[in-house]
């Protein structure tokens, strides 16, 4: 089973090659296919290593993340101030580049183990569920451990735009480590047959059509805003810039029209060599988006 290379962060995971057809949903099938992911998972790499990580491990990279941010903007100040950037400033910049990438898969490692980790000790609570749009979504500009084709980085799921006639929305990997060198793969949910190892989240699992009712109606749309405003201004530890490997931060988009899908994203506030703001960003766009911010920050989604 290939389904390391799909592990996200966040007890969840997308499987390829389950052992049981997808759209066998019986109860004891999904039970069957837990506790097989976890025997896989105990007998994987990242599932040993597991046990050598502590709860928040990925603190300690977040850390000497910070610091390589803060030297970089300091070094971009420096040479804002003297009109040009030293040789020796040159040479620390290429030294700041070459320690990311190895923090960047120090990290990567540690977030698979706390994935591995959290998956086992949510075994109970666990469901499996076929890979759909909404399922695609929610894992949007989340740290998986997918392997760039090209240069070997890790990759990520993005969000491309909606199609009016197919009533769907696009969805491609895009490499973290060249996000605008490397080619990005399309990601179509309902080809892949892929599932996906879960908590059991009424967001996900109710059917599509009555979710979409409830996340619509105008005083769950206003419960749902009051609700995410609470969190503006947060750091998200599951959204990371991939080029400074910090988390990023929930904020208003600028010139926003207040409407619960088109006003928030997540930015980054650092800069880059030349002192500019960091462009990378994650607009949330989606009910299922939406929903999984707060459940990482509150434990519980849209539908509560
Ligand atoms: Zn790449
Ligand atoms: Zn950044």
């Amino acid at each position: 089973m290939g389904f390391l290379e799909s592990l996200f962060s966040g007890a969840r995971a997308f499987l390829r090659e389950v052992v049981v057809p997808v759209l066998q949903v019986a109860k004891q099938v999904a039970i069957d296919t837990v506790r097989a992911v976890l025997e896989e998972i105990d007998r994987s790499e990242f599932g040993r290593a597991a046990t050598r990580y502590i709860d928040g491990a990925s603190r300690q990279y977040f850390n000497r993340a910070e610091d390589l941010a803060a030297e970089q903007r300091e070094i971009a100040e420096r040479a804002r101030r003297d009109g040009k950037r030293s040789s020796r400033d040159d040479d620390r910049l290429r030294e700041i580049d070459l320690e990311r990438r190895r923090l960047r898969e120090e990290l990567e490692a540690a977030k698979a183990a706390e994935a591995s980790a959290e998956l086992k000790d949510a075994a109970t609570q666990l469901v499996s569920a076929p890979v759909s749009d909404d399922e695609t979504s929610a894992a949007v500009g989340i740290l998986s451990s997918r392997v760039c084709p090209t240069c070997g980085g890790s990759m990520r799921i993005r969000q491309g735009g909606y199609n009016g006639t197919t009533r769907r929305r696009s969805f491609y990997w895009l490499c973290s480590a060249h996000p605008g060198a490397c080619p990005t793969i399309n990601f179509d949910p309902a080809k892949e047959n892929l599932m996906a190892l879960r908590k059991s989240d009424p967001n996900l699992d109710l059917p599509t059509k009555e979710r979409r009712e409830i996340w619509e109606r105008k005083d769950v749309v206003r419960e749902t805003q009051i609700r995410l405003r609470q969190h503006l201004g947060e750091k998200d530890d599951e959204v990371i810039c991939p080029h400074h490997l910090l988390p990023m931060k929930l904020l208003e988009q600028p010139g926003n029209n207040g409407l619960l899908l088109t006003t928030y994203q997540y930015v980054c506030l650092h800069v880059d060599d030349d002192g500019r703001a960091c462009q990378h960003r994650i607009p949330l766009e989606t009910f299922p988006q939406v929903s999984e911010t707060l459940r990482r920050s509150e434990g519980a989604g849209i539908i509560h």
